[in-house]
């Protein structure tokens, strides 16, 4: 398997499309022993309020590295994770490490942390998995309290399947599972959605807060889909705060969570409690 860089010579072969399939083969391949083996991990990165700096949850990243290519980013793997269907497996071990996670934390703690952990699920697990069955299964091999989990779900995943999605949800709810709309602004984010799908977190899109400082039009939206979002009891968290001005429109606008490198980066699971036990010390 080659990085794009040393293939940058393909184009003068004309070999470009055989070369892309094969690079994709072999990561999918590469990935699907990685999941058998146990290679991925989690990192933690932490969503807070930014008006105490409470730590209410975190949100389960999958990192994968790779033994030759080193890191290899989700923006890279979790595509070809989804096109391939290595998605479901994906989604199930990370659900169960982020609880066999929580579950170590709270030993480490010596009590139930009042938190939860988001995971991310892809449309294609909505569909082909049994989620249902899955977290059902979670529960009972594990004891763990569907309290400590929230599950994050793109606009995207809900819109291409309405129906099953507030299946899932409803169901989710009865199992006191909360419901996370993850990208929010990145598809066609109507905000009639908010109403048509029983969430319960909106995540605004890190696109959104990029030029939130500069851009008044950019502060607009984020305050209609705040306002919209509060009258439906929606909790907004905003992904994406990288500096304190940023972190200040968003106090000003009233949003309730926050999420970004201006707070933590994602962290690895002894950095996560720990930085959780500092920051909602008494
Ligand atoms: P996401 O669910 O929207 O996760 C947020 C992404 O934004 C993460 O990227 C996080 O590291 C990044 N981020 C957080 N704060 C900041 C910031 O202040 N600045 C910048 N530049 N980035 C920030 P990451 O970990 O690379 O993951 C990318 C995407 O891959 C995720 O986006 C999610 O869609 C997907 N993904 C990751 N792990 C999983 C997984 O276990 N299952 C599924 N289905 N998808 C996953
Ligand atoms: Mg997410
Ligand atoms: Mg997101
Ligand atoms: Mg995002």
């Amino acid at each position: 398997l080659k990085r794009a860089k040393e293939t940058d010579h393909v184009e003068v072969y004309n070999v470009g499309e055989a070369s892309v399939l094969q690079k994709r083969f072999s990561l999918e391949t590469d990935l699907r022993r990685a999941i058998d083996n146990g290679d991925l991990h989690l990192v933690y990165q932490p969503i807070l309020s930014p008006y105490n700096k409470k730590i209410v949850g975190f949100e389960a990243l999958a990192r994968w590295n790779h033994e030759t290519l080193g890191p290899v980013s989700p923006a890279e793997f979790i595509p070809v994770a989804e096109e391939s269907g290595l998605i479901v497996p994906l989604g199930r071990w990370a659900l169960e490490s982020s609880v066999h996670t929580q579950q170590q934390w709270d030993k480490q703690a010596g009590y139930t942390l009042p938190i939860r952990v988001s995971v991310n699920v892809s449309a294609l697990q909505l569909m082909r998995d049994n989620l249902t069955q899955l977290i059902t299964d979670i529960k009972k091999q594990t004891g763990i309290n569907g309290e400590r989990l929230t599950l994050e779900l793109t606009e995207s995943a809900l819109m291409r399947y309405p129906e099953q999605s507030i299946s899932v949800i409803n169901t989710m709810h009865e199992l006191g599972i909360k419901i996370s709309m993850d990208d929010f602004g990145t598809g066609y984010s109507s905000l009639s959605y908010l109403k048509t799908f029983p969430i319960d977190h909106l995540k605004i899109d890190r696109s959104f807060v990029t030029n939130l400082a500069e851009d008044k039009t950019a502060i607009a939206i984020t305050r209609a889909i705040t306002s919209m979002a509060s009258t439906l009891s929606i909790k907004t968290i905003v992904e994406g705060i990288e500096t304190p001005e940023q972190k200040k429109i968003i106090m000003d606008l009233g949003c309730d969570y926050a999420q970004g490198f201006y707070f933590s980066r994602p962290l690895p699971v002894d950095e996560a409690i720990a930085f959780y036990m500092a920051s909602n010390r008494n």
